[in-house]
């Protein structure tokens, strides 16, 4: 049942809302109450986790909050302008400057949210008589992005290099070319060829814009991604990461040269009309990269858990795609079957969504299990010992 809505000039909004629900497609609110953890509080049972982007368990790390507090402490919670006015403090330079030394680069720069930096920095990038090549699979904000710049935009098939190469080549009369694409796909799990895509870029002389957002803190050496773990980070001219995940924190950057950080922060518009973030949060950044840096095992430990996570299920016969992370999608096809199949699981105490289209294709609904460091092994154990309990004449 819908709720009719108050003013006649949105009653068109009840329609919509029923056809989704008929579809299958509507979404609901759900409150967490308390920490974002292993576990979660939802309407008063707690459920094993494995639906936040908090890989590294850094979410609910008090040294974070207590690094948020202690900038509170100083400057109060809100920044009160943008930060070419009066919004940027010492604590965001100091984040900017920590962001910078952690990726390697001359120069970062803090966004809002990961969806303006990589939407503002698109759009900083092209314009009109420019052309975007964008995986049909990128974020909603990468094509938001595309959307925004009013470049002539290419969607090239997941991963398909011949078919890029193709629109590439018929790019020659576009003033820019630019290519995004997410590092690590965050409905698959699965890594961009970035060796490849770094080597097509240079060939056509095309800018090139990744979007660590799911590898931030968790790929490479060092945590600094898929390119670090690719080798080819030097050569990637545009880093986009988010805090809001690894991090555990909120926020979007911007790692590149000192030239193209100069550029976004004069003419990427979400990052000169929003207000500054709390200096808590960059605080709270801060503290939470030097734990990236002095805590490796986090990462280690997370990939290979997600390694011994993927064969289990795969030896259980579940179409897991290409995932090669800690993202592991379980496809089930139809949206109804995903639902049903993540009730099952809830009610077992096992938090995993059913992820439907449109944000993934058609017939491809799924569980999608993200892990994080913070997950026990035994509460893993669960979840392997629950998807092994469908039948699989149900599947
Ligand atoms: N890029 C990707 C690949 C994402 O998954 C997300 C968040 N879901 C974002 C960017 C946006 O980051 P934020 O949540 O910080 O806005």
């Amino acid at each position: 049942m819908t709720t009719p809505s108050t003013h006649p000039a949105l009653a068109w909004i009840d329609g919509e809302l029923e056809a989704l629900e008929r579809q299958g497609l509507r979404r609901r609110l759900i409150s967490r109450e308390g920490a974002q953890t292993a576990t979660v509080q939802v309407d008063g049972r707690e459920l094993v986790n494995f639906a936040a982007n908090d890989y590294l368990g850094l979410a609910a790390d008090p040294r974070l909050a207590e690094a948020a507090r202690e900038a509170a402490r100083q400057d109060g919670w809100g920044s009160g302008a943008s930060p070419l006015i009066t919004g940027h403090s010492r604590i965001h330079q100091r984040l900017e400057q920590q962001l910078a030394a952690f990726e390697g680069t001359e120069a970062a720069l803090v966004f809002p949210s990961g969806f303006a930096a990589n939407a503002g920095t698109i759009a900083a990038l092209t314009g009109p008589g420019d052309v975007v090549f964008s995986d049909r699979l990128n974020h909603a904000s990468l094509w938001d992005g595309c959307r925004l710049c009013r470049a002539d935009v290419r969607a090239y098939p997941h991963g398909d290099l011949q078919r890029l190469r193709r629109l590439l080549q018929r790019s020659a009369d576009h003033r820019r070319r630019l290519i995004v694409t997410d590092t690590l796909f965050s409905m698959d799990g699965d890594l961009a060829p970035l060796a490849e895509l770094t080597d097509l870029a240079e060939q056509f002389d095309a800018m090139l814009l990744v979007d660590e957002a799911h590898a931030t803190g968790v790929f490479g050496p060092f945590g600094r991604g898929v390119s670090e773990q690719a080798g080819v980070e030097g050569r990637v001219p545009v880093r986009v990461g988010t805090m809001s995940k690894a991090l555990g924190c909120v926020g979007g950057f911007v790692a590149g040269s000192r030239t193209l950080i100069e550029w976004l922060v004069n003419r990427a518009r979400p990052y000169i009309f929003s207000t500054a973030g709390p200096s808590a949060n960059a605080a709270a950044a801060i503290a939470a990269l030097r734990i990236v840096r002095d805590e490796p095992q986090r990462r280690t430990t997370l990939l290979a858990r997600a390694a011994e996570l993927r064969e289990a299920l795969a030896a259980q016969g579940w179409e897991l795609g290409t995932t090669a992370s800690q993202i592991i999608p379980v496809i089930v096809g139809e949206p109804a079957r995903a639902v049903a199949m993540a009730a099952e699981l809830r009610k077992q105490g096992l938090f995993v969504p059913a992820i439907r289209p449109p944000t993934v294709p058609e017939g491809t609904a799924r569980l999608r299990i993200s892990l994080s460091y913070s997950h026990t092994s035994a509460q893993i154990d669960r979840l392997v010992d629950a998807l092994g309990g469908f039948s699989r004449a149900g599947r």
